[in-house]
């Protein structure tokens, strides 16, 4: 039964693919040198106009694949025959995943030189690109709250004040099992626990719809990702989004301290890069200081690279000071984070 529902989705996965891969051409699957194949979970708008830029530097045409889902086990399917060179995406488990399943070591001292060690695979298997913070949006219906730590979310004093999306969201897990890498299994649960009581609701709905409930009066405190302010702010289209992000001021947690949580988009070589010198060549490019700028101003993102400023915008919510945790050590903690997310019925 279990064999035959992956079939069915392996046949979904791959008619999918050929829908959304119309920018591939067959011909592209074999080496070419002037070309290099990437497969996106990042969405088109995001990475565009950085390979427009990187093709016309270098000449080298950009082929593109874009999905939200089963890229990774794309590549894995293909095998050796894979025409996927980079693939790119977000959240450090995905990463550590790729890293260990299709990726190749990628020795470049450029990507060693400007990528910080916390946010890179100590084996040069995967690389940071950007990073964004999960933080506390603040109600400004309360005095202005200027440090906070992640500790104190589970200070009695706000009970029944905070609103976070389900405690099993990759978001959440990341952050959770940062404090677990941290403080160990047994002060997590506790805190968890804590922190659970003080949820105004049961989890429910995404970032933003957290924002919003403070916006609406239900909870005085909503945990996020930085970038769904920018999003927020300057959303033209749903211009009710601006009012909740009005309503609120965000503080980093821990950034006086040790530094706040982050989470990471990154890219990883695929280890049958038909192109693999103009794969390193992408890669390389994507950490220039022109290209982070680029990359992390169109999602209200943080360049990795620590020399290179994010937008105005993003620098107006004042210094981020990153929490260094290797992601690498986060991401084995998941599943435990995760176990302790049911044990203390986070989402119940
Ligand atoms: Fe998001």
């Amino acid at each position: 039964m279990f064999i035959l529902k992956d079939k069915i989705f392996t046949l979904l996965l791959m008619t999918c693919f050929v829908l959304t891969g119309s920018l591939f051409n067959p011909e592209h699957s074999q080496a070419n040198s002037g070309e290099v194949n990437v497969y996106s979970y990042r969405q088109p708008f995001l990475v565009k106009p950085l390979f427009d830029k990187f093709t016309d530097q270098t000449g080298i045409k950009v082929n593109v694949i874009f999905a939200q889902k089963g890229l990774l086990e794309k590549i894995k399917l293909e095998g050796q025959r894979s025409p996927a060179d980079v693939l790119l995406t977000v959240d450090i488990t995905r990463l550590l995943e790729a890293s260990q399943t299709i990726a190749q070591e990628v020795n470049s001292d450029i990507l060693i030189r400007y990528i910080p060690p916390a946010f890179r695979g100590q084996q040069n298997r995967w690389f940071g690109l950007t990073h964004r913070a999960r933080v506390a949006f603040v109600s400004n219906r309360l005095p202005k709250v200027t440090q906070l730590s992640y500790a104190e979310l589970a200070d009695p004093k706000w009970q029944g004040k905070i609103c976070t999306r389900s405690g099993q969201h990759p978001y959440n897990l990341a952050m959770f099992a940062a404090y677990l890498t941290k403080h160990g299994e047994a002060a997590t649960q506790e805190w968890l626990g804590s922190l659970k009581k003080n949820l105004a609701r049961k989890p429910s709905g995404n970032d933003r719809a957290q924002v919003r409930a403070v916006y609406a009066g239900e909870c005085d405190i909503a945990i996020g990702n930085t970038y769904y302010m920018g999003a927020m702010v300057e959303n033209d289209k749903n211009p009710e989004q601006k009012e909740w992000a009005q309503s609120v001021h965000m503080v980093f947690p821990d950034n006086h301290t040790t530094g706040t949580h982050v989470n990471l988009s990154g890219m990883v070589m695929a280890r049958y890069a038909p192109n693999k010198k103009n794969a390193q060549k992408l890669m390389e490019f994507l950490v220039s200081q022109a290209a982070q700028k680029i990359y992390a101003n169109l999602n209200y993102e943080y360049p990795v690279r620590a020399d290179t400023l994010p937008s105005p915008l993003v620098q107006s919510w004042g210094a981020l000071k990153p929490d260094t945790t290797h992601a690498a050590d986060i991401a084995a903690n998941r599943t435990k984070a995760s176990r302790l997310v049911d044990i203390v019925g986070y989402d119940r």
